[in-house]
């Protein structure tokens, strides 16, 4: 079965959009959600309602809508976004977001905003050797996808133990889970950080145990333009034409 794993859309229905066209040409498949559905962009309600049928679970900023004395963990900016965005979101949709889990378990994966050891204190999974080796421990499916740091990559612990990351994510990467495990970074839909200003989500196909990255333009003048209009720190706006 194909499945379309996003994270980090962040109320920017544009790029939700592209990214669910793009989807629709690649076929039929289970569209998996792994939380920041809100926050820094200007269409919280719109993401909701788009993706409220697929598979979603809980991200730190769809927390903090929900409970407000986490406003502290985040950044000026962010807090501001998010500030706009609880005063914008329809009593439901905050409903909808306090009722998403952290954590979702598949025949061959699993999948989490931060960290698999600590689902609600959203960990971030970077480069550390300590945080990847305790996440590989803790894994009880071979695949783990993940989000949060809207930087696309994988982390691959072989049967040796030793832990090695893949660069090269432009092409189609079998993964052999017979012998290694899996850490997938699947990117961000709205907010990508890794240099290439395109959205980003993962095709992962587990029947040939493969994964693509996919990356899709978007309309980020109309998404800046909003965000213009509405106020928000400058700085949230220009990473969009950046990519970072
Ligand atoms: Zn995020």
């Amino acid at each position: 079965m194909k499945y379309f794993i996003m994270s980090d859309i962040h109320g920017n229905l544009e790029a939700l959009e592209s990214a669910l066209e793009v989807i629709e040409r690649r076929g039929s498949g289970k569209i998996v959600v792994l939380g920041d559905i809100v926050g820094y962009m200007c269409n919280p309600n719109e993401c909701i309602e788009k993706v409220k049928n697929f598979d979603c679970i809980k991200g730190n900023h769809d927390y903090a809508v929900v409970n407000r004395e986490m406003l502290g963990w985040f950044n000026e900016n962010a807090k501001k976004a998010l500030l706009w965005t609880i005063s914008k979101l329809e009593y439901e949709k905050i409903e909808f977001l306090d009722l998403l889990p952290y954590v979702r378990n598949y025949e061959g994966f699993t999948v989490v905003h931060g960290d698999i050891t600590a689902p609600e204190k959203f960990n971030y999974i970077k480069g550390d050797r300590g945080i990847l080796r305790i996440n590989f421990e803790k894994m009880e499916k071979n695949v783990l996808l993940v989000g949060h740091t809207h930087y696309p990559c994988v982390f691959v612990r072989n049967n040796t133990g030793k832990i090695s990351h893949v660069y090269d994510l432009n092409s189609r990467m079998n993964l052999d889970v017979e012998t290694c495990k899996y850490i997938i970074n699947v990117g961000s839909v709205g907010q990508p950080r890794d240099g290439d200003k395109r959205g980003c989500f993962v095709m992962f196909d587990d029947e040939n145990m493969s994964i693509e990255y996919v990356r899709f333009e978007y309309d980020i003048f109309k998404t800046a333009q909003k965000m213009i209009e509405n106020h928000m720190p400058e700085m949230l706006y220009k990473r969009l034409y950046i990519g970072r």
